[in-house]
């Protein structure tokens, strides 16, 4: 059975971003309350908002920018006390790279390390003191198959969602009994404008679409039952199964 979304408050990052629109739109269908949180692009995140409300939904736009402690220490607590509550985090924005290992600078690793790892570890603990009083709490971290095998050109970006996974699996553990759910999403190439930068080389035809990604998201958030699902991996139909 389908757990109800209604009414629940989502925290999204990277709401202006194709699967975090896709996301967005998908979530608003079911009733929830989403709060775009962070990204630069106001008319991004505006665009999205507009079809947030066209799904009938409550939505609360809070730009910034996940590399920046204030945003990310003050960001949670302004959601909160606007709608009240928060009941699922879904640490969707991220950035990628794509550089050959000798090149990549110290300033590289660092902006992907803070936007990829520090910004949803910090986000995870300060939304969690609010997860603790939903009755639907979930936090769902977007990583990638990237996190899973050594793709050439993309170290940084490797590192990165390796360590996104490490410290959610352990999130995951620590929070287990407090009736919390913690995901990952691993999705494999994703036809937004992300891939279009880091893979050229792929083509639109046999590309995951966002709003795949979003049937995923819905899938977990709306699975409350004995069947828990820590991880999702995702491969695009060119692949072979198993070959991230
Ligand atoms: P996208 O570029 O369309 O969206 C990324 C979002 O992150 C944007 O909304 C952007 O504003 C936001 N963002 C980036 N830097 C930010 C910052 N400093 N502060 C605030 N927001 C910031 O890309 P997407 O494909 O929708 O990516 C979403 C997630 O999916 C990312 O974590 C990405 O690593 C992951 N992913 C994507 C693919 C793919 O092929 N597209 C594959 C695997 C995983």
């Amino acid at each position: 059975m389908k757990a109800s979304l209604k009414g629940k408050t989502i925290v999204l990052t990277g709401g202006g971003g194709g699967i975090g629109r896709a996301a967005a739109q998908a979530l608003a269908k079911e009733g929830a309350r989403i709060a775009l949180c962070g990204g630069n692009n106001i008319e991004k995140l505006e665009k999205t908002a507009c079809l947030v409300k066209d799904c009938g939904a409550e939505v609360f736009v809070l730009p910034g920018d996940l590399t920046d402690f204030n945003f990310l220490e003050n960001c949670i607590e302004k959601i909160a006390s606007h709608f009240g509550q928060i009941d699922i985090l879904i640490n969707n924005a991220g950035i990628a790279l794509n550089k050959p290992f000798e090149e990549t600078t110290q300033a590289d690793f660092d902006r992907i390390f803070s936007i990829n790892v520090r910004a949803p570890f910090i986000l995870c603990q300060k939304v969690l003191p609010y997860l603790r009083k939903s009755n639907h709490a979930a936090i769902i971290n977007i990583a990638s198959v990237v996190g899973h095998k050594g793709y050439v050109n993309q170290a940084a970006y490797a590192a990165s969602k390796h360590a996104l996974i490490g410290f959610t699996k352990t999130l995951a553990n620590e929070v287990y009994t407090q009736n919390i759910r913690v995901h990952i999403i691993s999705p494999g190439g994703v036809y937004t404008d992300m891939v279009k930068v880091v893979r050229p080389d792929l083509k639109e035809e046999g590309m995951i679409l966002p709003e795949e990604i979003a049937d995923i998201i819905l899938f977990l958030l709306q699975s409350r039952g004995n069947a828990v699902i820590d991880e999702i991996c995702v491969h695009r139909v060119g692949k072979q199964p198993f070959d991230v």
